[in-house]
């Protein structure tokens, strides 16, 4: 009786197995064959890519370690092992399997600083689950991903932005728009990235095949991830027509650039009409002056700003934003990872929000470029908690012309610059760095700088005493033509093969 009940038993387990493989063309039990991840999976298990459990099941909801993941990606990539058998991290086990993999890729998918006081030490977290930020990041590295080819911005390649795209970290926002823009990853029906969230087996076979397809492999559906999430980007057609639509754009409307400082009195404004057409403008003064800014704009026959900076939260540079987010039609909205409590600051994110304006955090290395010029942000480098600061110091490069905008940068920052960028400084049209204050401007920046023109935008007898006395001789030392809007009104700017030429507006 009772042998006959265990032979039962068997029969029954025999009979869910073979049901399984008959449902089953995958080489696992628990992995159908109109199960969304299969064609993923079977292609990385004939490549040796993935493996299952030595038991005929892949587990395709499980989440994925660390160091299974470090596993994958080396064998993905085809990363020669590391024949090192010591490690950089705390908490690895030298003797485990995982140590060639980690090994092979630590500069790509690096570990964690420990966070308790006097403990210096840097740990992996092998056991750890990877998340969707991790699987991201370290794809991206590993595909020696240019984080500078990431800023010739399309309107009509940013539905990468998440609504949670605050809270991924700043250096890792670049590779996960990319891998989206890639239809590598996805993000979730909600309109969000959640990097934090552990990514399941089945999620990194998708991630790994989309990244590293089998030559001809036509097949692969990209319709997303099963679990509700969609694909937010159809990406590699778009990105195609980036490159084939830039040239026909540059060759069609191509003119000499033009750089106007508004007047807005004590305050900054600036806007650039770029040789292919489209605009710039860097800080719309106070809330006073955003009215002139737009029909100072508007007279020019603009009805869209295709790129805005706030250079910092301060009310002099982005006061006037609210008039100008509500009179034009805005592309892409760079501000700096810098905040502020003040009430213009508040309204400004609101109305952001409010327009669904898409915004990028502006920092040292974004580059927008388009063939015939050049858009680089050369700072903040680092963060500081003196606003002026933060400011984005924009270099606009046409032919062999350069303006250099600094906000309300100072002498710190002009300190950096001239260690780390020393080479891009030199300008014909410098825009003054905090309205000629005294704490910018230094004689050491000037000589880097050199530049033919020098800017100031300051009101008519300000009560901070701009430009003072010894900001103007230092640039007269520097032999620049000052410039200043409170005496000269608006100034303008040509630029063209000729060079840089002053416009009569
Ligand atoms: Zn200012």
């Amino acid at each position: 009786m009772r042998k006959s009940k265990i032979a039962a038993a068997f029969l029954v387990i025999l009979l869910i197995c073979l049901s399984m493989l008959s449902a089953s063309a995958t080489a696992f039990y628990d992995v159908a064959d109109d199960f969304w991840a299969a064609p993923y999976i079977t292609s990385l298990e004939a490549r040796g890519i993935v493996s299952g459990y030595g038991d005929g099941y892949f587990l395709p909801n499980n989440n994925v370690q660390r160091c299974e993941y470090a596993k994958m990606l080396v064998n993905a990539a085809e990363i020669p092992l590391s024949s090192v058998r010591t490690s950089p991290y705390a908490d690895l086990d030298v003797n485990q399997w995982y140590l060639p993999y980690i090994n092979a890729i630590t500069a790509q998918m690096p570990g964690y600083q420990s966070t308790t006081a006097g403990d210096q030490r840097i740990y992996f977290k092998p056991e750890d689950p990877a998340t969707r930020e991790d699987v991201t990041v370290a794809l991206m590295r590993v595909l020696n991903y240019d984080l500078s080819q990431y800023y010739p911005i399309r309107d009509d390649l940013l539905s990468d932005v998440f609504y949670d795209y605050a809270s991924i970290p700043k250096q890792d926002r670049p590779y996960i728009a990319e891998a989206v823009k890639r239809g590598y990853i996805t993000g979730t029906q909600q309109g969000t990235f959640e990097g934090s969230d552990p990514i399941i087996r089945c999620e990194v076979c998708a991630v790994l095949c989309r990244a590293f397809p089998e030559s001809g492999a036509a097949y692969l559906d990209m319709s997303g991830f099963g679990s509700g999430e969609v694909l937010l980007h159809e990406s590699s057609q778009a990105e195609n027509q980036i490159q084939k639509g830039m040239p026909e754009e540059i060759a069609s409307g191509i003119s000499d650039m033009k750089v106007y400082f508004i007047d807005v009195g004590q305050g900054d404004s600036e806007f650039i009409e770029l040789p292919d057409g489209k605009t710039m403008l860097i800080d719309a003064g106070t809330s006073e002056h955003g009215a002139a800014v737009c029909s100072f704009i508007k007279r020019l026959g603009h009805s869209r700003i295709d790129y805005v900076l706030t250079t910092h939260p301060h009310a002099d540079h982005i006061g006037g934003m609210l008039d100008v987010l509500d009179n034009f039609d805005i592309g892409v909205f760079y501000m700096p990872d810098a905040e502020t409590t003040t009430r213009t600051f508040e309204k400004m994110l609101q109305k952001l929000i409010d327009k669904q304006i898409v915004t990028y955090p502006a920092s040292s290395g974004m580059t927008l470029e388009n063939g015939s010029y050049t858009i680089e942000f050369l700072a903040p480098l680092t963060l500081y908690e003196d606003l002026n600061n933060c400011s984005v110091v924009t270099r606009v490069a046409y032919g062999g012309s350069v303006f250099l905008f600094m906000g309300d940068a100072e002498k710190e920052v002009e300190k950096q610059l001239c260690a780390a960028a020393c080479d891009k400084l030199k300008a014909d049209v410098l825009k003054v760095g905090h309205h000629g204050s005294s704490s910018s401007s230094t004689a050491e920046f000037l000589s880097a700088v050199r530049p033919t023109y020098a800017v100031i935008s300051v009101g008519a007898g300000n009560q901070y005493g701009h430009p003072t006395e010894k900001t103007l001789s230092r640039l007269a030392a520097a032999e620049a033509a000052v410039l200043r809007t409170d005496t000269d009104g608006t100034v303008a700017f040509g630029a063209g093969p000729g060079g840089v030429y002053r416009l009569d507006i």
